[in-house]
């Protein structure tokens, strides 16, 4: 079992549930040819992908293309069923930094096919976390940069304004579709530059006032 990490906080919290958003950033969803879409895409990880940062992400041999995304993640703090606004702002209890790492390659095989893509989502160490802001310690501004490097080179900067769905929002739709828990997580999408790594590389993410990952990948 894994158990998220505060800041500010001791408080033991199983981790549940990844609930992550696709193509939440426009420039993003014309990178991968995709079409901007009228309700929030969703799709799940489980909860043992997650590693921490300082933690390696080890690549999976049956892929020859392990893209990074960079995305803001909100730490649900209590259940929530068919939230209207007000209780999905409450539900959102904290904010970290999340690195949703996809396996390109079969993820558009999977689509071609119509298959589901939950292969090219789900693996161990797909899933990297920095520590958990909690939201009475941080009000989120709404305009925070967020960015990633590969190497020192910087491949994602952007500012959490550019998304489609805003955290309200896509708490909103998800919790009248499936009831949101305590540690569950909501990767809410990633903007334009995602690209390949390859084993030996070494990856920064920062959202501004939220925290920082670094990791590396590994064979
Ligand atoms: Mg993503």
């Amino acid at each position: 079992m894994k158990y998220l990490k505060f800041k500010s906080s001791n408080e033991q919290v199983p981790i549940g549930k990844l609930v992550c958003v696709g193509r939440n950033y426009a420039a993003h969803v014309k990178e991968l040819g995709n079409e901007v879409p009228e309700f929030p895409i969703i799709f799940l990880k489980p909860a043992s992908n997650v590693i921490y940062s300082g933690e390696s992400i080890v690549h999976p041999t049956y892929s020859n293309e392990l893209h990074h995304e960079v995305e803001l993640v909100l730490y649900i703090g209590e259940t929530v069923k068919n939230a209207n606004n007000e209780q999905a702002e409450n539900a959102i209890q904290g904010y970290t930094v999340g690195l949703d790492m996809t396996l390109r390659d079969l993820q558009m095989e999977f689509k071609k096919k119509g298959d589901p893509w939950t292969l090219a989502k789900c693996f161990d160490t797909a899933a990297v976390l920095s520590d958990v802001v909690l939201k009475k310690d941080y009000s989120l501004r709404g305009d925070e940069n967020i960015s990633l490097m590969v190497n020192g080179i910087t491949k994602q900067n952007s500012s959490i304004k550019n998304m489609i769905f805003s955290p309200v929002e896509i708490v909103k739709y998800i919790s009248a579709k499936m009831t949101l828990e305590k540690g569950d997580l909501i990767f809410t999408g990633t903007p334009e530059g995602v690209s390949k790594v390859v084993p030996g590389d070494k990856i920064e993410a920062e959202i501004e006032n939220i925290g920082k990952i670094k990791t590396q990948v590994i064979k």
